[in-house]
C-alpha cells in the first residue's frame, strides 16, 4: 500500500492536520471505533467501588491487548487511553491559549521558534474548530462560537475581591446552531465521558481523510534520511504502508516510542528525544470571601473560574489558580465555619456565611529546566523524575505567595483545606515536551515541524512545546496542527 501523506493518530493533532491538508492523506489509528453512549452505559453499569476517574478510564479501555498504554511511574499521575481518537475523547474541555510570556524566553533551548503573534491566527481558527464558548470578560478575546451564560452572577459575587476573574473557556458545545452531530452541553458534569457527547472530541473535527482503525504503527523504516515505510501491527497480522511523507501524531509517550524503535538517521539528535518533559503539578487550596454569596451551579456548562489575581509566575514557575464552580469541599467548609459564632447559637448566620467559601485548584508549571525525562529501556518507556523531586520544594514558596495575595485582597485563606499533592506526585494528563521544537541546539524538531536529520517526518502534538507554563495544552495542539498543515500545503 502507498499513500502520499500518512498521519499516525486520530486524536486532535492528527485529525486537525488532515482537516487542514489540501492533498490526499490516510490516518492510521491503533484504537478501535467505539460508540460514546455505549461507553457511558458501560460506565453506568460498573460497580462504583473504585474512584470515579479510574472507572471512567476503564470505560475507555481498548479491546485489543496491543493497546495497553505504557506504565508510568507512581509519582506521575498522568495517563492516556488508546481507543479511536485517544485522549481527545477523555479530556475535560478547559481551553486556554498559552500565556504570551511563554514565548519571551531568553534561553534558546526553551524558546519557541516563532513569536506569539505568529500563532494568533491559528489560535483563532483552532477555537472555532473546537467550538469554544467563552466568558465575554476573557482577556484572550477568544474567537468563540457562543457565550457562557450566567457569567455575570460570578463576576458580581467575586468582584469585590477578584475583579478580573472570568470563567475559563470551554470546548463544550453551547450553540444550538450547526450541531453537526455533536450534543448540547447541559452542565451535567462528567465532561470526561459526557452523557450528551457535548464536549468537542477529535471525531467532531470534520474532514475527508480515510481512517484505518486497529492499525498500530510499530516503527518507521528509513533509507538514509528518508522514512519510506511504516511497519504496522493489526489484529489480522503485519501490514506495511509506504508513503511520501509522514506526520507522527501519536501523543506524548507513543510518538517518542515510535521514533526510538525506528532506524533513525545519524543526524537526528537522539540524545534529546524524551528530554524536558512537562506536565502540571497540583495543589488544592480554599479561601473564604467574607459576605460573598457564590452562585454555585448557576452557569449552563461545567466550568472553572480563572482568578488572575491569584495567578502569576515565581522563581520561573508559572501558576494558574482556578476556582471550582461546584460547592466547596467538606474540609474547606469545616475550616471556614466560625465555631465561636456557632457556639453562641448564631447557627443560621454561621451556616449562611459558608456561601462565601471557594475551593481552589492550582496548576503549577513543571519548568522544562527541571529536565524530567523519558527514555526507552528493555522494551519499555521509563521516566526519570529526579529533577522534579529535587525542585518541588520551590512550589512551597508559590503557595505562600498565593496566600499572601489572598490576604492582601481581604480574602481569608482556609489553610486546613490545603492539599499539597505536588509533594508526592505530579500529573494532570498533560504529556508535554519531549520532542521539542526549541530555537536552540537541543531541538529535536525544526521550526517547520520536521524531525531534524530527516527529509519527510513531521510531528504534531504537545510533545513539540519548548515551554508550556501552567495552561492546559489542547488549543495550542490544535493551533500548531493547523500551522503544520499550512506548511505541508506550501511544500506540496
Ligand atoms: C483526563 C484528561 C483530561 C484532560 N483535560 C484537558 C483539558 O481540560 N484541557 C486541555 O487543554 N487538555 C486536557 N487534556 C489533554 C488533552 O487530552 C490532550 O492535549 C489532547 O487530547 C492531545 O491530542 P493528541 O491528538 O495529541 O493525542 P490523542 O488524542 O491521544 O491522539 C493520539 C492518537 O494516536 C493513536 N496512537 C498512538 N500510538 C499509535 C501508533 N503507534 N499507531 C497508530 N496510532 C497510534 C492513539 O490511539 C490516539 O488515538 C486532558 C487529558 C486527559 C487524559
Amino acid at each position: 500500500m502507498f499513500v502520499e501523506t500518512l498521519i499516525i493518530g486520530n486524536g486532535f493533532a492528527g485529525r486537525t492536520v488532515a482537516h487542514g491538508l489540501t492533498g490526499p492523506c490516510l490516518i492510521v489509528e491503533r484504537g478501535e471505533k467505539f460508540n460514546i453512549f455505549e461507553r457511558r452505559a458501560r460506565f453506568n453499569a460498573m460497580e462504583k467501588a473504585d474512584r470515579h476517574d479510574a472507572l471512567i478510564r476503564r470505560s475507555y479501555e481498548s479491546v485489543h491487548a496491543f493497546n495497553m498504554p505504557e506504565e508510568l511511574p507512581p509519582d506521575c499521575a498522568s495517563d492516556y487511553i488508546l481507543v479511536d481518537g485517544g485522549c481527545s475523547n477523555h479530556w475535560g474541555g478547559l481551553s486556554f491559549r498559552l500565556s504570551a510570556s511563554m514565548f519571551d524566553q531568553t534561553a534558546d533551548g526553551f524558546r519557541w521558534p516563532f513569536d506569539f503573534q505568529t500563532l494568533q491566527p491559528h489560535y483563532r481558527n483552532a477555537e472555532r474548530l473546537l467550538r469554544i464558548s467563552a466568558d465575554p470578560r476573557d482577556p484572550d478575546e477568544r474567537n468563540s462560537l457562543s457565550e457562557i451564560q450566567g457569567t455575570h452572577r460570578w463576576h458580581q459575587a467575586l468582584s469585590p475581591y477578584f475583579p478580573q476573574a472570568y470563567i475559563g473557556a470551554q470546548a463544550h458545545n453551547l450553540s444550538v446552531e450547526n450541531l453537526d452531530g455533536q450534543g448540547l452541553c447541559m452542565g451535567a458534569g462528567d465532561c470526561e465521558l459526557c452523557p450528551m457527547d457535548a464536549k468537542t472530541r477529535s471525531l467532531h473535527i470534520r474532514n475527508n481523510a480515510q481512517v484505518m482503525n486497529e492499525v498500530l504503527v510499530d516503527h518507521l523504516r528509513f533509507e538514509d534520511g528518508k522514512a519510506v515505510e511504516a511497519i504496522c501491527q493489526t489484529p489480522k497480522g503485519p501490514l506495511s504502508i509506504r508513503f511520501n511523507r509522514v506526520v507522527i501524531a501519536a501523543h506524548g509517550v507513543e510518538s517518542l516510542k515510535l521514533l526510538w524503535k525506528s532506524n533513525l538517521p545519524p543526524q537526528t539528535p537522539k540524545a534529546f528525544i524524551g528530554r524536558y518533559c512537562q506536565d502540571h503539578a497540583v495543589a488544592e487550596l480554599a479561601c473564604h470571601l467574607p459576605k460573598a454569596k457564590i452562585p454555585f451551579f448557576q452557569v449552563n456548562t461545567a466550568a472553572q473560574v480563572v482568578i488572575p489575581e491569584l495567578s502569576g509566575e515565581l522563581d520561573g514557575i508559572e501558576y494558574t489558580t482556578l476556582g471550582l464552580m461546584t460547592s466547596a469541599s467538606n474540609a474547606a467548609l469545616a475550616g471556614a465555619l466560625d465555631l465561636k459564632k456557632m457556639n453562641s447559637w448564631a447557627v443560621q448566620e454561621s451556616v449562611e456565611e459558608l456561601a462565601g467559601t471557594l475551593s481552589l485548584y492550582i496548576l503549577l508549571e513543571i519548568p522544562p529546566q527541571w529536565d524530567v525525562s523519558l527514555f526507552y529501556e528493555g522494551g519499555a518507556v521509563r521516566m526519570d523524575t529526579d529533577g522534579y523531586h529535587g525542585n518541588k520544594h520551590r512550589y512551597d514558596a508559590v503557595i505562600a505567595a498565593i496566600y499572601a495575595k489572598m490576604e492582601a485582597l481581604g480574602v481569608l485563606p482556609v489553610r486546613e483545606a490545603e492539599q499539597a499533592h505536588y509533594q508526592n506526585a505530579f500529573g494532570t494528563h498533560h504529556l508535554v515536551g519531549m520532542l521539542n521544537m526549541s530555537a536552540g541546539d537541543n531541538a529535536v524538531v525544526d521550526k517547520d515541524f520536521r524531525v531534524k536529520g530527516t527529509e519527510n517526518v513531521y510531528v504534531a502534538g504537545s510533545s513539540l512545546f519548548p515551554r508550556c507554563g501552567s495552561r492546559n495544552p489542547t488549543v495550542t495542539v490544535v493551533a500548531l496542527a493547523l500551522m503544520l498543515a499550512n506548511t505541508l500545503n506550501e511544500r506540496a
